[in-house]
């Protein structure tokens, strides 16, 4: 008999945040200028410049932590993250490794009629690294520093998902929960929404986890699929063959849909981080994130079910007006206005298709 595999997934999801400027500097933070047009010696690293914090990157990182249930640190700071690389100027990236600003959260998803926790282990800021250009000349790459300093959290799962279709939920349920707050755009074409997948495998009821794979260069819900479908059976095709999966970074090729190995996995010890010299520690009262608190708007989630109870809309109907926030406080201004929100519905649904609508 053929042994069964059960596929164990942990991701790392990059978020762009929606601030006008940079976390360390006041240049731009819009996508698509000319290339280096948005810099100063801050973003590009020169010797004797300095950061700055920029306080709407803690708010917006506050804002996501508590709507995904974590813990907010409350004395937290950035540490230095050292390695070598043409898109990182200075060396070094400045993010948070002793102390994140957010651990111990978790969010809910449905597949199917099933619903799951998904545990975050931690998230931090950290800035954004430049972009190479490998492809105009052939000996040449070129480099923008237009995204370097740009605002991230990084949101780390726990290996909680046991299959595409979730990993798919759990990062549709992290863009709603962040377009909602208005913290990011979340477009993963973009990149201000890009998941690394962590996989693994093992025999369907067994204890240990495998050994894991991570892989990069994942930018649209297909790609993920196709990827984790691909590493998972290239993992059990090394597994059946008595060979040993390497811990290491994989890139997906999804024109060839195959991974190939990047690089050895590195450690923490690898980049030798230290707590920034530069930046203080942040501290975060309870009046501060009262304030964030009372600012949160409602979510997707309490909407759905408000929208079902309160006005009697049938679940898919609700689902497609919050499919965003802009849609969604149209729907309850019309509502408002007319009285009649199941009126609403049904013409918006008959006439308007929700697609011609303006997203914002
Ligand atoms: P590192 O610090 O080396 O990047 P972490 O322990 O922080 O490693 O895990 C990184 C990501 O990998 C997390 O999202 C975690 O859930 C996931 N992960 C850890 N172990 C496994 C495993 N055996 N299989 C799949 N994913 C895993
Ligand atoms: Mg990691
Ligand atoms: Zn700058």
């Amino acid at each position: 008999m053929t042994k069964q595999y059960e596929t164990v997934i942990g991701l790392e999801v990059h978020v762009e945040l929606a601030t006008k400027t940079k976390i360390f500097c006041s240049c731009s933070t819009e996508f698509g200028g000319e290339p280096n047009t948005h810099t100063c010696p801050v973003c590009t690293g020169m010797p004797g410049s300095l950061p700055v914090l920029n306080k709407k990157v803690v708010e917006y990182a506050i804002a996501i932590g508590l709507a995904t249930n974590c813990d907010i640190t409350r004395v937290c700071r950035f540490d230095r993250k050292n390695y070598f690389y043409p898109d990182n100027p200075q060396n070094y990236q400045i993010s948070q490794l002793y102390l994140p600003i957010a651990a111990n959260g978790h969010v809910e998803i449905e597949v199917g009629d099933k619903k799951k926790k998904i545990r975050i282990h931690e998230m931090h800021m950290e800035e954004d690294a430049g972009k190479l250009i490998h492809d105009e000349w052939d000996d040449t790459s070129l480099v923008d520093y237009n995204r370097s300093g740009v605002p991230l959290v990084e949101i780390v799962s726990e290996p909680d998902m046991r299959s595409a279709d979730e990993v798919i939920a759990y990062l549709e349920k992290l863009r709603m929960i962040i377009q909602y707050l208005g913290a990011s755009d979340c477009k993963l074409q973009e990149g201000s929404m890009r998941a690394d997948v962590n996989l693994s495998v093992r025999e369907a009821g067994t204890e240990k986890f495998g050994t894991r794979t991570e892989m990069k260069n994942l930018n649209s819900f297909k790609a993920i699929a196709r990827a984790i479908q691909g590493e998972r059976e290239r993992q059990i095709e090394l597994l059946e063959e008595g060979k040993a999966v390497i811990q290491e970074t994989r890139r997906w090729d999804d024109n060839k849909e195959y991974s190939y190995a990047m690089r050895s996995k590195e450690d923490a010890k690898d980049y030798r981080y230290f707590p920034e010299p530069d930046l203080v520690p942040i501290v975060i009262s309870d009046e501060w994130i009262g304030q964030i608190q009372k600012k949160q708007p409602e979510l997707r989630t309490e909407k759905l079910k408000r929208y079902q109870k309160e006005f009697d809309i049938p679940q898919y109907d609700a689902q497609i007006i919050t499919g965003s926030r802009h849609m969604a406080e149209i729907f309850e201004e019309a509502s408002a206005i007319c009285g009649k929100p199941k009126k609403v519905r049904q013409r918006w649904l008959l006439e308007a298709s929700p697609r011609r609508c303006p997203t914002g």
